[in-house]
C-alpha cells in the first residue's frame, strides 16, 4: 500500500527515452545527447522536475526502483538539472550507496587507500550537506582508515544512530535535501537574479559513479577547445589524478597539463589515445550540440567515461566569436548567431583602453573588475553622478562600496571606483553588466566619507570635481586624463554586426557633437548622425571668448562681429564632420542652451572675463545677472533664443551651407538636416524657416552654386507633440528629444530628479527612472500622437528619437513598432542598438516597417 504512494516519475536516460529540457532539465537532456553521440556516458537516471517538486513537498521517490536501474554494487552521484544551466542548483553529491559492504568490495577493486578515501568523502559530504551537521566536526586533513572510523563515530554521536547503510535511504535523503535547498529562499533569490522565474523547476540526474581513483591512470578532468576569454581555438582545462569530479574545483598543484607542455607531463603524453578520443568528442559536441562544450571526464584505471558537459563559460568577447564561427562553419544559421549574442553584452567590448604608450600617473591600484578605461570628474554620490550626467559632464562614481540603490548613479557615471569589494561585489557585478569600467577593492586609497576626499598612500588628495582615469582592465587609478586607444573591434565583432544590419529594419544613427564623436560613430557603422548638438562646439577656450563677446554685444552690429569670428570655426567643424560621415546624413541641431551657461560662475572668472572683454567688472556682473532665469530650462533657450537673437541661427545656417559647398568642392556630397530645438508652436518654425531660406539664398548667390538641405523640428515639448500635425507643414522630419520631453511631460527637472528618484522607484511611484527607461505610457503616448498627427499632414515625414533613450532595446522596440525611421543614440551604444534592432526584426518580424 505504501509503495503505491512513492513517486515513480523517473526515467533511465537511453537514446530513445522521452527526456526534454522542460520536464527533466538541461543536464538530463545534454547527457542524453552525449549518449546519442556514442560517448561513454555512465548509466544515468533522470528524475523529473515534477517529482522533485513533490519531494520538496514531503513525498518520497521510489529510490529502490531508481537504484535497480544500476548494478547491485553501484555507487551513484546526484547532480542538479535546472531548465537553464545559468540558474545553478544545489551542490553535487557523490558516492551515494557507500556502506560497509561496498567499501569492502572497493578495497578489492581499487585498493584500501582509495576505498577509505571514497567512503570518508561520502560520510563527510552526507553529514554536512544532507544531515546538516557542523562541518568543523568532519574536517579531516588526511584520509585514512582511522579518519574514516572517526567520521562514522562523529556521525553516530551527533545523530544518535549509525550512519545509514541502506543505499535507498541514503539516496532518498540526498534527493530530499537537494529538493528542499532548491525551494529555499536564498536559492530562489539567487536564481531570480539570473533571470529565472520564481517557480523555476529543478530536475535531478542520478548517475553511476566512475571512481577516478585506484591503480593505473585514474582521475578526473575538464577539457574545452576554445579560450574562454578570447573565444579563439585553444585546448584548455585540467586533469587531476586520483580525484573525483568535485575535486576539480579545488586549487591543486598536481594537475596535469592537457596538451604537450615543456613545463611538465601532460595527459596527451600519458594517455595519447584517450586524449585523441576527447579531442574527437569535442569536435562531435560542437558539430552536433551546436555549441562549444566543456567536457567533464573521469578516467578509471585507464578507461574513459564522459560524466558531464556544459556550455563553456565565456566572456562576452568569446561568446560573440563562438557564435560567429559556428555560423561560419555552417553549424548554426546567421540568424541564430545573432540571437545568441545578448545586445547588452556588446558594451563590454566597446570601451576605450588607456594607451600603453602614453604616460601613466598611477595613484592607486585595486581589482580590475570591469574592463575598459574612462576619464571623468570625481563624484561621491549617485545623486551627484546623475546631476553630472544631466550637465553632460563625464564623472567617475567613487564610493566606499556600492549598494543596489547606487544603480542609477552607476548608469550616470562613465566609471566606478570603490575602496572595498572583490570580483563579485555589487560594483563589480553591475559594472560588468553595464560595460562600465570599474575598479573595486582599491584599499590603498583612503576614503573620507565626511570630508569627501580620497587620499593615496603617498598622500595625494583628490576632491569632488577632480579628474581621474579608471583603468578597469589593469585595476589602476590614474590622476588626470590620459591618452586613450579606441576599442578593439575584431573581425568576429564586425561580421556579427554586418549580419545584424542585413536583417534589421530600423535605422540606427549616432548622437555626435564633434569630429571626434563622428569618428567613433563612423567606426561603429552608424548610419548617420541623428543629433549634433552644436553648442558643444563652443566650449573650447578660443571659441568661448568669442561666444562671450557675442553674449555681451550691445548692438546687432557688435553681435554680428562676434558671430563672424565664430563662423569659420563652426564651418570647419561641419566640414570635418561631413567628411568623416562620407555622405551619410547629418542632423545638426541649432543652438539650444540658455546663454548664461557660457558665462563664468565664480567672481574670479567674472574678473577674467571683464579683462578679456575690456569692460568694467560691475558691468559684466550686471549683465550676467540680467541673463539669470528662475527656470533656465524653461526659459530663453532653444528656438526662443533663435527668434529673439536670430543672428545666432543665421550664422549657424551660413556655416552649414558653406561647409556643404566646401565638401562638394573637395568631391564629397552631403544634404544636411537642420533641426530646430524646443519648438512648441508652428509660428516658431515659420519664422526660423524664413530666415534660414534667406541665408541659403544669400549663400547660393554669393558662392554661385546650389545645394539642398532639409529642415526639421525637434519635438521636446508636449505641445509640439500635440501640434505635430501643424508643425509638420514646415518640417521634413520630426525627431523626438525624449530627455526634455520626459522632463516637461512629468514637470520634473532633469537636473534635480536624482534627489528623490530612488525613493520614487523604491516606493513604486515610477516603475523605473523615466530619464533612463522611456516611459511608454505617458511620454510614449505623446510620441505616438506626434507621429500619427505628423504623418497625417506629411505622409513621408521622417520620424526618429534622439534622447538618451534612443539606445535602449526597449525604446528601439517601441519606436520600431510605431513605424519610426531610425533611433539615434550615443556612439558607444550604436553596436548594441544595431544588434538589438536585429533581434527585434528576427523575433517580431511583423512589428517592423
Ligand atoms: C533631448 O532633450 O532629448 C535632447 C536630445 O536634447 P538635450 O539632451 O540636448 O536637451
Ligand atoms: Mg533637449
Amino acid at each position: 500500500m505504501q509503495k503505491l504512494d512513492l513517486i515513480t516519475d523517473f526515467a533511465e536516460i537511453t537514446h530513445g527515452a522521452a527526456i526534454t529540457t522542460p520536464t527533466h532539465g538541461w543536464r538530463a537532456k545534454c547527457l542524453q545527447r552525449l549518449g546519442r553521440l556514442d560517448m561513454p556516458v555512465p548509466r544515468t537516471v533522470a528524475v523529473s522536475a515534477a517529482a522533485v517538486q513533490a519531494i520538496a513537498a514531503g513525498r518520497s521517490l521510489d529510490c529502490a526502483g531508481v537504484l535497480a536501474c544500476f548494478g547491485p554494487d553501484a555507487l551513484v552521484s546526484v547532480r542538479p538539472s535546472p531548465e537553464n544551466p545559468e540558474w545553478g542548483g544545489p551542490s553535487t553529491v557523490l558516492n551515494i550507496g557507500m556502506n560497509a559492504a561496498r567499501h569492502a568490495g572497493l578495497v578489492l577493486t581499487h585498493g584500501q587507500a582509495a576505498a577509505d578515501a571514497l567512503y570518508l568523502r561520502f560520510v563527510q559530504g552526507y553529514a554536512v550537506h544532507v544531515a546538516r551537521l557542523d562541518p568543523d566536526m568532519f574536517e579531516i586533513a588526511e584520509p585514512s582508515a582511522q579518519a574514516l572510523r572517526d567520521a562514522l563515530r562523529a556521525y553516530r554521536d551527533e545523530m544518535d544512530e549509525p550512519f545509514p547503510e541502506d543505499p535507498a535511504r541514503q539516496l532518498a535523503e540526498v534527493l530530499r535535501s537537494m529538493a528542499r535547498a532548491w525551494a529555499g529562499t536564498s536559492a530562489r533569490l539567487l536564481r531570480q537574479s539570473k533571470g529565472a522565474p520564481e517557480d523555476a523547476p529543478l530536475g535531478l540526474v542520478v548517475q553511476e559513479m566512475v571512481q577516478g581513483m585506484g591503480q593505473g591512470l585514474s582521475g578526473t578532468g575538464v577539457i574545452q577547445f576554445i579560450d574562454p576569454v578570447t573565444g579563439l581555438e585553444q585546448i584548455t582545462g585540467r586533469f587531476v589524478g586520483q580525484s573525483q569530479s568535485t575535486d576539480l574545483n579545488d586549487v591543486c598543484e598536481e594537475a596535469l597539463y592537457l596538451t604537450r607542455d615543456p613545463r611538465g607531463p601532460s595527459l596527451e603524453d600519458l594517455a595519447p589515445e584517450i586524449f585523441a578520443t576527447l579531442a574527437r568528442q569535442g569536435a562531435a559536441c560542437r558539430a552536433k550540440l551546436r555549441e562549444e562544450m566543456q567536457i567533464k571526464f573521469t578516467i578509471d584505471r585507464n578507461s574513459l567515461a564522459v560524466i558531464d558537459a556544459v556550455r563553456v563559460p565565456r566572456s562576452s568577447r568569446a561568446g560573440l566569436r563562438i557564435a560567429v564561427e559556428l555560423a561560419q562553419d555552417g553549424i548554426i544559421t546567421r540568424e541564430e548567431a545573432i540571437l545568441r549574442v545578448e545586445p547588452r553584452a556588446l558594451s563590454e567590448l566597446l570601451h576605450p583602453q588607456v594607451d600603453p604608450r602614453g604616460p601613466r600617473d598611477v595613484v592607486a591600484r585595486g581589482i580590475a573588475a570591469s574592463p575598459g578605461a574612462a576619464t571623468g570628474r570625481i563624484v561621491f554620490s549617485s545623486a551627484a553622478a546623475q546631476a553630472s550626467e544631466s550637465r553632460g559632464e563625464a564623472c567617475i562614481l567613487v564610493r566606499r562600496e556600492t549598494a543596489p540603490e547606487d544603480i542609477r548613479g552607476m548608469h550616470s557615471a562613465v566609471g566606478v571606483l570603490t575602496e572595498r569589494g572583490g570580483m563579485t561585489s555589487h560594483a563589480a557585478v553591475i559594472g560588468r553588466g553595464l560595460g562600465l569600467p570599474c575598479i573595486v577593492g582599491a584599499s590603498d586609497l583612503s576614503f573620507d566619507a565626511k570630508a569627501l576626499t580620497i587620499t593615496s598612500k603617498s598622500g595625494r588628495k583628490f576632491v569632488e570635481g577632480d579628474v581621474i582615469t579608471v583603468d578597469g582592465t589593469t585595476g589602476e587609478v590614474l590622476a588626470g586624463a590620459t591618452e586613450m586607444l579606441p576599442p578593439a573591434l575584431d573581425d568576429a565583432f564586425r561580421t556579427l554586426l554586418s549580419w545584424a544590419d542585413d536583417v534589421r529594419d530600423i535605422g540606427i544613427r549616432a548622437n555626435a557633437d564633434t569630429p571626434a564623436d563622428a569618428l567613433v560613430a563612423r567606426n561603429f557603422m552608424a548610419q548617420g548622425i541623428g543629433l549634433c548638438r552644436t553648442e558643444h562646439m563652443f566650449f573650447e577656450e578660443a571659441r568661448l571668448v568669442a561666444m562671450r563677446e557675442m553674449i555681451f554685444a550691445d548692438t546687432p552690429a557688435d553681435r554680428a562681429a562676434a558671430l563672424a569670428r565664430l563662423l569659420p570655426m563652426q564651418r570647419d567643424d561641419f566640414v570635418q564632420v561631413f567628411e568623416i560621415m562620407q555622405g551619410l546624413p547629418v542632423c545638426i541641431r541649432l543652438f539650444d542652451p540658455p546663454l548664461h551657461e557660457f558665462l563664468p560662475h565664480s567672481r574670479e572668472g567674472m574678473r577674467e572675463l571683464a579683462e578679456a572683454l575690456d569692460r568694467p567688472l560691475s558691468e559684466v556682473i550686471r549683465r550676467a545677472e540680467a541673463l539669470a532665469e528662475f527656470n533656465p530650462m524653461l526659459g530663453m533657450r532653444g528656438v526662443r533664443l533663435g527668434i529673439v537673437l536670430p543672428e545666432i541661427y543665421d550664422m549657424q545656417a551660413q556655416a552649414i551651407f558653406e561647409a556643404v559647398i566646401e565638401v562638394a568642392r573637395r568631391g564629397g556630397s552631403i544634404v544636411p538636416e537642420i533641426m530646430i530645438p524646443l519648438v512648441s508652436a508652428r509660428r516658431e518654425v515659420e519664422l526660423v524657416k524664413t530666415r534660414i531660406d534667406a541665408v541659403a539664398a544669400r549663400v547660393r548667390t554669393a558662392k554661385l552654386t546650389d545645394f539642398a538641405f532639409k529642415l526639421g523640428v525637434m519635438v521636446e515639448t508636449p505641445r509640439a507633440a500635440l501640434r505635430a500635425g501643424d508643425i509638420a507643414q514646415h518640417a521634413a522630419f520630426l525627431s523626438f528629444g525624449t530627455n526634455d520631453l520626459t522632463q516637461m511631460t512629468y514637470g520634473l527637472s532633469r537636473d534635480d530628479a536624482g534627489r528623490f528618484m530612488n525613493t520614487y522607484v523604491q516606493q513604486g511611484v515610477f516603475p523605473e527612472d523615466p530619464f533612463h527607461i522611456l516611459d511608454v505610457d505617458g511620454v510614449g503616448e505623446l510620441l505616438l500622437i506626434g507621429a500619427e498627427r505628423g504623418r497625417q499632414t506629411r505622409e513621408k515625414l521622417t520620424l526618429s528619437i534622439c534622447g538618451e533613450h534612443g539606445g535602449n532595446p526597449e525604446s528601439i522596440a517601441f519606436c520600431r513598432k510605431a513605424g519610426f525611421d531610425y533611433v539615434s543614440c550615443s556612439p558607444y551604444r550604436v553596436p548594441l542598438a544595431r544588434l538589438a534592432a536585429a533581434h527585434l526584426a528576427l523575433l517580431d518580424p511583423n512589428d517592423g516597417n
